[in-house]
């Protein structure tokens, strides 16, 4: 099948990894347009799936913009409509992986009579989305997309609740390769003398930084741990949340833990510096969506401690599989930290059993075949009509 995958973004987020290991079985047949040029493209390209950065022009719509705002950067994307319309032409479907996709990709299915398919892999609320921008997305996809993927029943959700038509949707978690998690011990060794963290019981966090991924309440929770106790901070400010950033040193300074926190920033081996970790924290403020972090801490074989709400709560079997909190709770999570590691035994249990249950729930293949047997369907139905 001929797939036009179009994403708004050049950085590497969550969606973009995932959308990385769904086209790899088309690379050959293919092409993943971009609006916006970055690392992105280049982890496409070492992955030898054809990519095109379609626009460099910035789209002005920001996640909370308004009405007036909104279609005011319609006119602006005429050109780009027009462009991606003459190359849909060569593809059989169009596959929206972001919100600005599926408006670009709803006018171009419309004028190039390819169906569309929205994957959402964000919770439509207010925490991130002005009631215009929900609006658009969910007018757009009920009207122009034949199939709607949620990458948890908390997406979905939330799709339905802001008038999303539920027949359109189809929930698919995101897909793993387990063998891709697996490195020798001496490794993580290694890079735990290498941070000079070796005998300190080390909490790894892997976000970008941004506020509502609440680096701020492991950092509280960190100041009410014994010193033996560090963190590393694996993730960069990816869309321009400095202030955050100056927030985080600051806050450090403020609870007398710089010796026991370590910002690494942006980092590609994710999987040794996990496999350093006496155990992950995913702490976001606002319900995450799926929480890919959570899912590879469970693959590495490592304790993980998660937000209970939104999509983490369908990944995580509290207490056999990892810890949930509440939501902004340091106290607790703090609790948390300080269990696993009095109870070395029972975490590399739980561990276990959470590497045994992820790498059948989000196997890749699996996944894979999933969405192919859906996007079958599509063409199927569209052939019909
Ligand atoms: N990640 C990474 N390097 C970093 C920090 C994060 O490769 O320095 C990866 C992380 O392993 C995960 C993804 O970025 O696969 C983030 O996905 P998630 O669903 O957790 O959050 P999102 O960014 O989509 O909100």
């Amino acid at each position: 099948m001929k797939i036009l995958f179009l994403d708004q973004s050049g950085k590497l987020g969550g969606a973009e990894l995932c959308l990385t290991d769904l086209a790899k079985p088309y690379r050959n047949h293919c092409l993943v347009g971009l609006f916006a040029d970055g690392t992105f493209r280049e982890l496409l390209e070492q992955q030898q799936i054809p990519v095109q950065v379609l626009t460099t022009e910035p789209i002005l719509v920001k996640k909370d913009s308004g009405i007036l705002q909104s279609l005011g950067s319609m006119s602006s994307l005429v050109p780009l409509i027009i462009k991606v319309t003459q190359i849909a032409r060569d593809y059989e479907l169009i596959y929206a992986n972001t919100q600005k996709a599926l408006v670009i990709g709803a006018f171009v299915s419309l004028f190039s009579h390819r169906p569309l398919v929205y994957h959402l892999h964000d919770i439509l609320s207010s925490d991130h989305f002005s009631v215009t921008n929900r609006r658009i997305a969910v007018t757009l996809a009920n009207r122009f997309a034949s199939l709607v993927l949620t990458n948890s029943q908390a997406t979905q959700a939330a799709f339905i609740a802001g008038g999303g038509r539920s027949e359109l949707t189809q929930v698919v978690y995101n897909g793993f390769e387990p063998k891709q998690y697996k490195t020798r011990a001496t490794d993580s060794h290694q890079i735990r003398q290498q941070l000079g963290l070796d005998g300190q019981f080390i909490v790894g966090h892997f976000s970008r930084l941004s506020p509502w991924k609440g680096q701020h309440i492991l950092l509280e929770a960190l100041a009410q741990c014994p010193p033996e106790v560090s963190a590393i901070l694996v993730g960069d400010a990816l869309f321009g949340e400095q202030k955050y950033v100056q927030h985080l040193h600051q806050q450090v300074t403020e609870l007398k833990i710089k010796e026991r926190v370590q910002f690494l920033g942006f980092r590609s081996d994710i999987v040794p510096l996990m496999k350093a970790c006496d155990l992950i924290a995913h702490t976001s403020t606002a319900p995450e969506p799926f929480g890919r972090v959570v899912v590879e801490a469970m693959l590495c074989e490592r304790p993980i401690v998660a937000v209970a709400a939104g999509g983490v709560i369908e990944l995580i079997e509290a207490e056999k599989t990892g810890w949930l909190f509440s939501p902004s709770d340091s106290q607790q999570l703090a609790q948390i930290i300080t269990t696993c590691r009095n109870q070395p035994e029972r975490a590399a249990i739980m561990a276990q059993q959470a590497q045994i249950q992820a790498s059948q729930r989000f196997n890749l293949n699996t996944v894979n075949q999933q969405i192919a047997q859906l996007l079958d369907r599509v063409i199927f139905t569209q052939s019909l009509n």
